[in-house]
């Protein structure tokens, strides 16, 4: 037991500073994303906080993508309200609005490999070269990409965060996060901060996300073919106005996800209805395959429509400014068969034209 206290790694005492099966989850994940060592925590949240909370103090900054996951953008108005971390919102698709936001005291860059709606793929290997000389640590949230398309840590990002509740699970049954790291010394600074916020992974969910990772290298190439499929045939369908997905070769990040990204272009792709916001709640209305459900990444084929439902609270114009259409369908494409999801899209997007 004396040696067991000696260390973080030393062996198991207490779950809260470690467990076998909390363990083998985190070695899996770190081998996967080419990391020195990964911790797991509760949520994907827990993964983002634990991360900000252990590398910044008051008087630091934040430069972070200006389009970041919901919770993420939380987080960091928090951190500039309650904490006195300046956070400073960029264009991460123009390098050089990074470079001029970087100021001496900026400790953090915050990216997405690939941002949600509009499937915003940034170039990775340039951004995460100019932080590093700047003394700069770059954190990635790779959840939508997974370790199968992109390992950011080999393009020069030093910390990888991902909601485990979407891809890593894959079937919408548990909730986790995991945080790889480039280097062993960051993952023990950030364990002495897991240990205190006390926000672990049990183990049970723990094992869950193993099982789940057994089948990732089978469902995301399966997402990601039918996404592509569905992808081209909504641009070419009447009702729709628009498609975002970087693998079509007319997306602004086509060039820089090409580059960045192997095997796929992720498995969510969304579009606007040309019918707008009656459309929209037609289209989710008539689904019978695709379930109306958030989160993403589960093995079943999930659909949302934020303008009526994450997103009600806001007014057309604030919609506008959130780049958010009226009518935008986003769309977790599943394992099912590709032609059983389009005869299912193809029949809702007539039921949508209907409420045009
Ligand atoms: C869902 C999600 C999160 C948050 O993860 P939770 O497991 O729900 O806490 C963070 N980042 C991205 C990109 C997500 O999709």
């Amino acid at each position: 037991m004396a040696s067991a206290f000696e260390g973080p790694d030393g062996p198991f005492v207490y779950a809260r500073y470690g467990n076998p099966t909390v363990r083998a989850l985190e070695n899996a994940v770190a081998d996967l994303e080419g990391g020195a060592g990964a911790l797991a925590v509760g949520s994907g949240m827990g993964a983002i906080t634990s991360t900000l909370w252990a590398l910044l103090r008051p008087g630091d900054h934040v430069v972070a993508q200006n389009c970041l996951y919901g919770g993420t953008q939380g987080v960091l108005g928090d951190l500039r309200e309650r904490w006195g971390v300046d956070v400073t919102p960029v264009a991460a698709g123009d390098p050089e609005q990074v470079r001029a936001a970087i100021r001496p005291n900026t400790r953090v860059l915050f990216l997405e490999t690939i941002v949600n709606p509009t499937g915003e793929v940034v170039d990775l290997p340039r951004l995460a070269a100019m932080a590093r000389e700047a003394g700069v640590t770059t954190v990635v949230d790779n959840t939508f990409a997974t370790p199968l398309l992109c390992r950011p840590i080999e393009h020069g990002a030093d910390v990888v965060v991902h909601s485990a509740t979407k891809y890593l699970g894959g079937h919408s049954d548990v909730i986790g996060g995991l945080m790889v790291f480039a280097d062993a010394a960051t993952r023990l600074a950030v364990q002495e901060r897991t240990a205190e916020f006390g926000a672990v992974l049990d183990p049970f969910a723990a094992w869950l996300i193993v099982r789940g990772l057994q089948t990732l290298g089978v469902r995301v190439p399966r997402q990601c073919a039918s996404a592509q499929v569905l992808a081209e045939r909504l641009a070419g369908h009447s009702a729709v106005a628009a498609v975002h997905y970087p693998g079509l070769p007319d997306h602004p990040g086509h060039g820089d996800a090409r580059r960045l990204l192997s095997g796929g272009f992720g498995g969510v792709l969304s579009f606007e209805l040309a019918g707008g916001l009656r459309a929209g709640r037609a289209f989710v209305g008539a689904v019978r395959l695709a379930s109306l459900a958030p989160s993403l990444g589960d093995v079943k084929t999930l659909v949302m429509h934020p303008a009526s439902t994450s997103h009600r609270q806001l007014s057309a114009e604030r919609l506008a400014q959130a780049g958010i259409a009226e009518g935008l369908i986003r769309v977790s494409v599943g394992i099912e068969d590709v032609e059983d999801l389009w005869a299912d899209i193809e029949q809702a997007l007539k039921a949508a034209e209907r409420h045009h």
